[in-house]
């Protein structure tokens, strides 16, 4: 069995820059598949509504669930495992997702094994309690998943809200947007209303049995610090999770804990082994519809980030915060929610420069960092 190695850095952080959509060619076949293809294929012309399962692979079925942002939907999936279905991922804490899911729950009639979560952002890990309590499954995630998770939500230094809106103001985000997080609160709670105490670790390659097939543990680094990503190789199938979206760009944000931190490089050196996987295997993300040939989509994400690293070193002829280049990134209207992903992205391009040395960071006397091209 082909064995993906593991990635090399470590970091962590949801939303998504732009859409770099691909073309979309709904009745590809697989044959037509390879790793020379120029496009992306998108197998289902159709998705599952809310309550509704769609098989996307033998014993794969996909769940389609509403959220309440610009980013309208997550994407779940059940795999059958003997008797009984794995959940993989939860859901946002919403009362319409608790029933669509005992819409589903009901319709499948089936115990449930286990709930596998990706990682700790809430439309993930959302509703993983609650399924543990309803269904007597115990929640399985990686150790930095789960810690993650319990850091945001109990608001420890360096995760909570007065961390993030000091680590914004430093880096030159204004007054105005400061205080719209500070009067919001704690927003991840809202969305993951409870979490376990206790769980069942996986850990990088570790293959998992279900339903008699191998599912091997990927763990990616950038967008959030352990994302277990699961390939199955007799089935064909990746579930990627956040860390590989057909349309919108993955979220790669710094965090305050880590203010130095450079995700976009793990996030880099995560994707490009996805590489390795053939051509045919059926991705299987959170966000946006299943489709084919990862290379390309890959390929297409690294040309994406070196663009806005482009933008920024240019932009950084002369020394600018993130806050500053907010429009150089993001050229368009943001809401709060979307600032919070906009500034993590635009630190970690610009961390991303300085460890290629290609940017130098200064505090100026307004106690704002900025960023200045080094040639
Ligand atoms: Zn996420």
């Amino acid at each position: 069995m082909q064995h993906i190695g593991k990635c090399k850095r470590a970091s962590k952080s949801d939303f998504t820059a732009t859409g770099n959509a691909p073309r979309r060619h709904k009745n590809s076949t697989p044959q037509e598949n390879s790793m020379t293809s120029q496009q992306i294929d998108y197998p289902f012309a159709t998705r599952p509504e809310p309550g509704q399962t769609l098989e996307v692979a033998p014993g794969v079925h996909w769940i389609r669930m509403g959220l309440p942002f610009a980013l309208d939907h997550i994407n779940l999936w059940l795999i059958e495992d003997g008797d009984g279905l794995v959940i993989v991922d939860t859901g946002y804490g919403l009362d319409a997702t608790r029933e669509a899911w005992e819409t589903i729950l009901a319709r499948f009639a089936r115990p449930i094994t286990r709930i596998l979560v990706t990682h700790y952002h809430p439309d993930h890990l959302g509703l993983a309690q609650w399924l543990s309590e309803k269904t007597g499954a115990p929640v399985w995630m990686s150790n930095g998943e789960f810690l993650s998770g319990h850091a945001v939500w109990h608001g420890l230094a360096g995760y909570n809200v007065v961390s993030m809106v000091e680590q914004f103001r430093h880096n030159g985000l204004d007054q105005t947007r400061c205080a719209a997080f500070e009067t919001r609160g704690n927003a991840y709670a809202k969305g993951v209303p409870a979490l376990p105490a206790t769980y069942r670790r996986i850990y990088d390659g570790e293959r998992l049995e279900i339903g008699g097939r191998q599912w091997q543990v990927l763990i990616g680094r950038g967008h959030s610090p352990e994302h277990a990503a699961l390939w199955c190789e007799e089935a064909g199938v990746l579930i990627s999770g956040d860390m590989l979206l057909p349309r919108i760009s993955t979220n790669v944000s710094v965090f305050a804990a880590t203010p130095e931190d450079d995700p976009l490089g793990c996030f880099l050196d995560s994707i490009s082994d996805f590489k390795r996987l053939p051509a045919t295997t059926l991705v299987l993300p959170s966000h946006g519809s299943p489709f084919r040939n990862i290379g390309f989509r890959v390929d297409q994400l690294m040309e994406h980030h070196a663009a806005r690293c482009a933008e920024l070193l240019d932009a950084c002829s002369e020394a600018r915060s993130a806050g500053e280049l907010l429009p150089v990134l993001f050229p368009r209207p943001l809401d709060t929610h979307q600032v919070m992903f906009a500034m993590g992205e635009a630190i970690a391009h610009l961390n991303h420069l300085e460890r290629k040395r290609e940017v130098r960071r200064r505090v100026d006397s307004d106690g704002v960092v900025r960023f200045i091209k080094c040639h």
